[in-house]
């Protein structure tokens, strides 16, 4: 390709609300534009990523077993209403009306129709096993779209769905897809981690995110460094706590705390430690007030609050249901005398404590030395913390759990039957009976992969694709198109990398060679290929190396092989 029949309008400064490096970069090189909140247009050099992104996403899905479909983007609501998330999924979903008045949404994922496609066409065990994927637009109406392509309102996603016999056969599906993924990433050049992980509202049982290592990232992962053992925060487990002597009892006393909201303000204000105040949660599990006791320096993982309860949705209480249980304002909910009225849980951590402070049920009112067993009970004691940093890993002796940021790319759920039971999607068996399919769904952000990889490949200059994911492999800079020996040389270059299958962009525009240079920084070909007027005189190209800055002179007639064995090298990636 000519930048001068090309088409890559690339800008100075970056839109006022691009706070990552990646979206920035992305809109100055003249990758994609923003037309509407979380919405993008793809240009010339963004399709081209992407182009690259989905080629290698296809080779390694039909690697591992994928079947390529392509699934309508709008979704009849009676297939949502059939499995139950018509009504679940909440102001994420983009409902719309046609000219009947008939219900559709825009799809943010595709397990109904897919379950539907299959029940209709899938009679017999012998059909399976199968495993359809797509590659195509979802839309998700986000609450807060973010940076550029991490986090859009329309972005692409490849979707995998597996249809087996039994829950053996699923997972060995299962296992086929950790392999693609694996496969997928490394070949995309990304530093990622398999991370144990929730399964959300797509529901199912086991699950693993593959998250990429960057500090922007909005996920926060425990890695175990002693065993290997990977989890998303939000549901990390925290070992049992070794059982403690509790201290013998005081005397409970109330205490006035005007103004002392806050367990740090409250700490502060007793002079006691904030591992020395209990607080008091008043959460609705599906709807229902519970209330839940925490260490004062500890937080609350609402995930791990609503996989311990079994439970569809769990979120803090509103202030009124607050005032209303606790019978005084938000601050001072403490759980001596709630029992009456609520369940009380209490994190393991509470445990072993002894003499704390907790909530009078009392507006501005705190107790002392409250104890469990002789001034309240606790019905049940659960691992409801978040883990941090520094705490023990709970899958092998020694370990401590270390935290990292990362971006989630890709996503893969064991579905069971979940979908299938709700959907009759059903086989006959070898016993000639109908049974429920076995399923399993797989997702890659496809568009988010693009910004993952920004994120970890860039500089104060722009990007630094790895080979894989580049734009372009190689750019030839002629730096005096007024030099006919330049033009020359640098056609033959041009012409010589094409003619061995590398993607190559010829940079032929009347412009000065700082412009031509700042173009090829921000937009970060891998190699750019330096066409001087002087160097050329002497016989010497110079081959710069975007990742590294490395710069070498070579004989004119090295070149071209040098360049080709270095992108033969590179793109394979990481694999
Ligand atoms: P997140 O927690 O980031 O919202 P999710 O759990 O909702 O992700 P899935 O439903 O598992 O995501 O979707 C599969 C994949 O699609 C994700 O792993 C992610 O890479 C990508 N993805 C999800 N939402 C978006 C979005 N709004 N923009 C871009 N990619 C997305
Ligand atoms: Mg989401």
């Amino acid at each position: 390709m000519r930048v001068s029949r090309y088409h890559m309008p690339t800008l100075k400064e970056a839109p006022k609300d691009a706070e990552l490096a990646s979206h920035s970069y992305l809109i100055r090189g003249g990758f994609i534009r923003q037309l509407a909140a979380g919405i993008y247009d793809f240009l010339p050099l963004g399709v081209k990523v992407l182009h690259k992104v989905q080629q290698i996403i296809r080779e390694e899905m039909n690697r591992y077993g994928g079947i390529e479909v392509l699934l309508p983007a709008v979704q009849p609501s009676e297939l949502w209403k059939e499995s139950g998330r018509w009504g679940y999924y909440g102001p994420e979903l983009l409902r719309l009306r046609d000219r009947h008045d008939r219900e559709f949404c825009v799809g943010p994922t595709h397990e109904e129709v897919i379950t539907d496609l299959v029940r209709r066409d899938v009679r017999s065990y012998r059909d399976l096993p199968i495993n359809l994927y797509q590659i195509q637009a979802k839309f998700r109406d986000e609450i807060k779209p973010r940076g550029g392509l991490l986090r859009g309102r329309e972005f692409i996603m490849k979707d995998a769905y597996s249809f087996d016999v039994d829950e053996a056969a699923a997972k060995e599906n299962y296992q086929l897809m950790y392999k693609a993924y694996t496969a997928i990433f490394g070949r995309c050049g990304l530093d990622f981690r398999v991370v144990e992980a929730d399964t959300g509202n797509i529901g199912g049982s086991m699950s693993h995110e593959f998250q990429v290592v960057a500090e922007t990232g909005e996920d926060y992962v425990l890695n175990c460094p002693a065993c290997d053992f990977t989890v998303n925060q939000e549901l990390a487990p925290i070992p049992e706590p070794m059982a403690a002597t509790l201290p013998v009892p005081l005397a409970l006393a109330e205490v006035p705390t005007p103004d002392q909201k806050s367990v740090e303000e409250v700490a502060a204000f007793l002079q006691v430690e904030t591992n020395q105040v209990v607080k008091t949660l008043i959460c609705l599990v599906d709807d229902e007030p519970v209330a839940v006791l925490l260490r004062g320096d500890h937080e609350l993982s609402d995930v791990k609050l609503r996989r311990a309860l079994g439970a569809d949705q769990v979120s803090l209480a509103d202030d009124a249901t607050v005032e209303r249980v606790s019978g005084a304002v938000v601050g001072f909910a403490g759980p001596v005398g709630l029992a009456e009225k609520i369940p009380i849980l209490a994190d393991l951590g509470v445990q072993g404590l002894g003499n704390v402070v907790v909530g009078a049920n009392r507006d501005a009112h705190h107790l002392t030395n409250a104890n469990q067993g002789r001034d309240f009970k606790v019905d049940r004691f659960i691992d409801v913390r978040t883990a941090v940093d520094g705490d023990h890993c709970p899958n092998c002796a020694d370990g401590k759990y270390s935290l990292f940021r990362g971006i989630e790319v890709g996503h893969i759920f064991y579905l069971g039957t979940k979908y299938s039971e709700a959907m009759s999607c059903t086989v006959l068996g070898e016993n000639g009976k109908p049974q429920p399919v076995v399923m399993g769904c797989y997702g890659i952000g496809v568009t988010r992969i693009i910004s993952a990889a920004i994120e970890q490949n860039h500089d104060d200059r722009g990007i630094c694709w790895p080979v894989p994911l580049a734009p372009f492999e190689v750019a030839v800079l002629a730096l005096q198109m007024k030099d006919e020996a330049v033009v020359e040389a640098s056609e033959s270059f041009y012409a010589e990398l094409q003619a061995r299958g590398i993607d190559v962009l010829f940079d032929d525009r009347p412009q000065r060679p700082g412009f031509k240079f700042a173009d090829a920084e921000l937009i970060g070909f891998p190699y750019q290929i330096v066409v001087g007027s002087r160097g050329l005189a002497e016989g010497q190209i110079e081959v710069k190396c975007r990742r590294t800055g490395e710069k070498l002179d070579l004989p004119v007639a090295e070149v071209v092989d040098y360049v080709a064995r270095q992108i033969e090298q590179e793109r394979k990636g990481l694999a």
